[in-house]
């Protein structure tokens, strides 16, 4: 399986940076998961083959490319671009940007050759399948309707938190799955501000420490995602601190193979 977190930062000399603004994962150049700079950072070829989008919250950060996304291809889908999520959050998408005044709802319009767009409801922990893949959605606990997601090929899986404070569920059902060849696991905050996170129901490195002693799979290779992009480094810096073996960064941009 092929993973890789598009960028959405430029640094000072207008080259992609490692900081994270916006969250977007491609896997197989045709599947996006969360759709923050869907429309700014996919190359050629996965804007053509990206035709289906699954959302684990409605968050800004998270959905910011996806009417962008829709817009630029109108003209040329021949099939409309299915985006996954559960009922409250098309209805959150629904009510607040394809209405006509933030953006046009496109699920009302069509080009020459039919609907450009179409909301596919996801029910918690019902798997479902999209191409070669098998993708199962797990409730998480970040203050508003959110899902992470297990997604399985042939040969491997993957497990994504989303954005999400301490929770068990998710561990629970990662528990009882082989050991995947990635966990992708939030930490928005540095540990000095954990109030904040606290309350907007993130993880700091501290979090994510007691976290990690739910999994059983203690091999697996763990990658922290989600890091707001004013604290990366004293981010980076506390979980380097914390010297757990398998637990990396995931890198901007990076194609990895899993
Ligand atoms: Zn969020």
């Amino acid at each position: 399986m092929k993973l890789q977190l598009l960028p959405s930062t430029f640094d000072a000399t207008g080259f992609c940076s490692q900081q994270q603004h916006l969250s977007c994962f491609v896997i197989d150049d045709c599947l996006a998961i969360d759709a923050g700079s869907l429309a700014m950072a996919t190359t050629a070829v996965q804007k053509e083959q990206i035709r289906n989008v699954i959302l684990t919250h409605a968050h800004l950060d998270h959905i910011a490319g996806l009417p962008l996304f829709i817009d630029d291809m109108f003209v040329s889908l021949d099939e409309p671009v299915r985006v996954y999520a559960t009922k409250e959050v098309i209805a959150i998408l629904e009510d607040n940007i394809f209405n006509w005044e933030v953006y046009p709802k496109f699920s009302e319009l069509k080009n020459k050759r039919g609907a450009v767009m179409r909301f596919v409801q996801i029910e918690i922990e019902t798997e479902i399948f999209i191409k070669h893949l098998r993708i199962k959605p797990v409730e998480v606990n970040h203050g508003v309707q959110t899902v992470g997601y297990l997604i399985s090929d042939d040969k491997s899986n993957i497990a994504v938190t989303g954005d999400t404070a301490k929770t068990d569920k998710f561990w629970d059902i990662v528990n009882r799955e082989k050991s995947p060849a990635a966990i992708l696991i939030e930490c928005a905050f540095p540990d000095e501000l954990e109030d904040l996170a606290f309350k907007s129901h993130h993880s700091t490195p501290s979090v994510v420490q007691r976290e990690l002693k739910k999994l059983k799979h203690t091999n697996c290779p763990v990658y922290v995602i989600n890091m707001k992009p004013m604290y990366r480094e004293r981010i980076v810096k506390q979980i380097e601190n914390l010297k757990i073996e398998n637990l990396h960064i995931l890198e901007v941009g990076k194609i990895y193979e899993l």
